[in-house]
């Protein structure tokens, strides 16, 4: 925001930044208030992201996909949906692509590769993942669903909750234990389509914030799901998981600081045009400080993360430093989601501001993802080795 050089973006970036940010002003700003009385985004705006290729930027285009293997395209787009304060939309879109779709392309089957990832890619088919269970959230082992091994399918039975996408989800990464033990080794990845008997979801749940977000339970009866739909190896679920969780957190933290910088700017509208005292609330000392405090860390924070965006580039993101950026960029925009409604007074409380949907949908960057207790564990666990 101070105009620092952002050195890792060429004009390749920053012509692609533009052709998405006009997207988002034309197709998804406009409708983000019906989507949140919804409480999901419109069908049509995925396919709408699928026709401009913003589903799976990285996926090969074998299967529809844009084959750039460079995260910064994908970088941007989280900037860009964080940027313009649509917060449900800035968590769906992206779980869809840089979160659900790599568990297909590192390690579903190529006939699962086949059917799904065409679909995912052209927005016909939504993505989800689902760990979490009535149960067992930050304890993934603890989890219950099992997954009955038949000869040529498996046998689901159990239930996820909290699960993003979950409502309009068509297929789902769901983890299972493939053996009724508490071990690393006793959780698979199965692919569940919402095609198949048995596999039901509730109704999105009634939430604090992120209201354009379709989060529900699912329900597994008696799912059968074909070995097709193993991804990877029987037992190595966990492992899966673990890997592919490092990314996962650092799309939560670049949405973390984009959302930051949202509510910042829309602070700094603000104070320059509220009055009090006979004069613009821009110009009390309180309301400086808290601005400069803000913008120092939040470009600290756009500094930090660029850094780690190419380090994830480069293939050297280990688990530890996306642990540390989830951490560090949700605590920050919940401080700045704080001091901004502070700063708007009784307007800041109501719903049709802005920043009072972006206090409201912050909280949640701090739980979901890996708690960021859990995130402190994890960074621990590699200080003390
Ligand atoms: C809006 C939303 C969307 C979500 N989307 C998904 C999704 O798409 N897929 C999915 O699988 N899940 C999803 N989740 C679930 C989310 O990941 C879990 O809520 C989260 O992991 C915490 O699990 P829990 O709710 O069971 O809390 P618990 O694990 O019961 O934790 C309760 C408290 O105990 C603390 N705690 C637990 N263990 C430890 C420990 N070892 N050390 C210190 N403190 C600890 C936690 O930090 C927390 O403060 C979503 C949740 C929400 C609210």
């Amino acid at each position: 925001m101070f105009g620092l050089p952002r050195t890792l973006y060429n004009d390749d970036h920053e012509l692609f930044r533009e052709s998405v940010r006009a997207f988002i002003e034309k197709e998804i700003t406009p409708h983000n208030a019906e989507w949140e009385k919804n409480k999901m985004v419109s069908r049509e705006s995925w396919k709408k992201l699928g026709e401009n290729g913003f589903l799976g930027i990285q996926a090969p285009e074998e299967y529809g996909g844009m084959g750039i293997n460079d995260f910064r395209f994908t970088a941007i787009l989280i900037e860009e949906l964080g940027l313009s304060g649509c917060s449900g939309p800035a968590i769906g879109y992206p779980l869809h692509s840089d979160i659900v779709m790599p568990y297909l392309l590192h390690y579903a089957t190529q006939g699962a590769k086949e059917k799904y990832l065409p679909k995912m890619i052209s927005g016909e088919y939504i993505g989800a993942v689902a760990m979490t269970e009535p149960g067992a959230g930050s304890d993934l082992q603890g989890i219950r669903t099992s997954a009955e091994d038949m000869g040529d399918h498996y046998v689901v039975n159990g239930s996820k909750t909290f699960i993003t996408n979950g409502y309009l989800s068509d297929v789902v990464v769901v983890a299972v234990k493939t053996e009724q033990k508490r071990s690393s080794k006793a959780i698979s990845l199965l692919l569940v389509d919402k095609d198949m008997a048995g596999f039901k979801k509730g109704v999105p749940f009634e939430k604090v914030g992120l209201h354009a977000q379709d989060t529900c339970e699912l329900f597994f009866d008696n799912v059968k799901v074909p070995k097709e739909n193993v991804l990877g190896k029987v037992g190595e679920g966990f492992k899966y998981l673990m890997t592919e969780l490092a990314q996962e957190r650092l799309v939560v933290a670049l949405a973390a600081v984009a959302l930051g910088e949202y509510m910042l700017k829309s602070t700094i509208e603000y104070v320059k045009e509220r009055k009090a005292f006979e004069k613009s609330i821009s110009e009390f000392q309180n309301t400086r400080f808290k601005l400069a405090e803000m913008m120092a860390a939040l470009e600290q924070g756009r500094i930090y993360s660029d850094h780690l965006v190419m380090l994830h580039n480069e293939g050297k993101l280990d688990s530890a430093m996306a642990s540390a950026a989830k951490y560090n960029m949700t605590e920050l925009q919940c401080k700045v989601a704080d001091e901004c409604v502070q700063l708007h007074g009784g307007y800041g409380y109501m719903w049709e501001y802005g920043v009072a949907r972006a206090y409201a949908d912050a909280r949640v960057q701090r739980i979901y993802a890996g708690t960021n207790e859990i995130m402190k564990e994890l960074i621990a666990r590699k200080i003390l080795k």
